[in-house]
């Protein structure tokens, strides 16, 4: 069986991408969309997505995917130069099995910071919206850098 069935047109990230509900944005282009998680698992945890429909890395054409994760490598250096962190973590997941709770593709991008602790993955406490933008703020002037 698949990884857990076809794309939903209604999934989160979808509505993210319409527009119909909001994000503290960090990055646009016309293939890909970053922005940061509602549920930080550490301070400046950010998102990848690409635009088009897929569910995970395994249905994605892989001269996009290409893209997003060039795209996620550069928004990672810009949180690098953000938030200063003492580590990265970059996540993937595919398929509820895995741990993957929107189906849509995404990569994470995680700073760690020795001494502090992860959140619960897309479990933790819904982040201010103001924080949020805020931090897609100084994401954004490192990428200008
Ligand atoms: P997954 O579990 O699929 O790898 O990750 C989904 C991520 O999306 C989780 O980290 C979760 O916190 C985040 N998330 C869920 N709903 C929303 C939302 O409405 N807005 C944003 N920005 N992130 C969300």
């Amino acid at each position: 069986m698949s990884l857990d069935g076809i794309y939903d047109p209604d999934n989160i990230f979808a509505k993210i991408l319409a527009g119909d509900i909001p994000c503290a944005k960090v990055y646009e282009d016309d293939q890909v969309l970053s922005f940061m998680d509602v549920f930080p698992q550490t301070r400046g945890h950010t998102l990848v997505i690409p635009k088009a429909s897929s569910r995970n890395l395994l249905d994605t054409d892989p001269a996009l995917l290409a893209n997003v994760i060039q795209k996620t490598q550069i928004i990672a250096s810009a949180v690098r130069k953000a938030f200063e962190p003492d580590g990265i973590v970059i996540t993937q997941f595919n398929g509820t099995a895995a741990g993957q709770t929107v189906f849509h593709l995404h990569f994470h991008i995680l700073p760690r910071f020795t001494g502090s602790n992860v959140a619960p993955h897309a479990s933790g406490q819904m982040a201010d919206m103001n924080e949020l933008n805020q931090q897609a703020a100084k994401i954004q002037a490192a990428l200008k850098q």
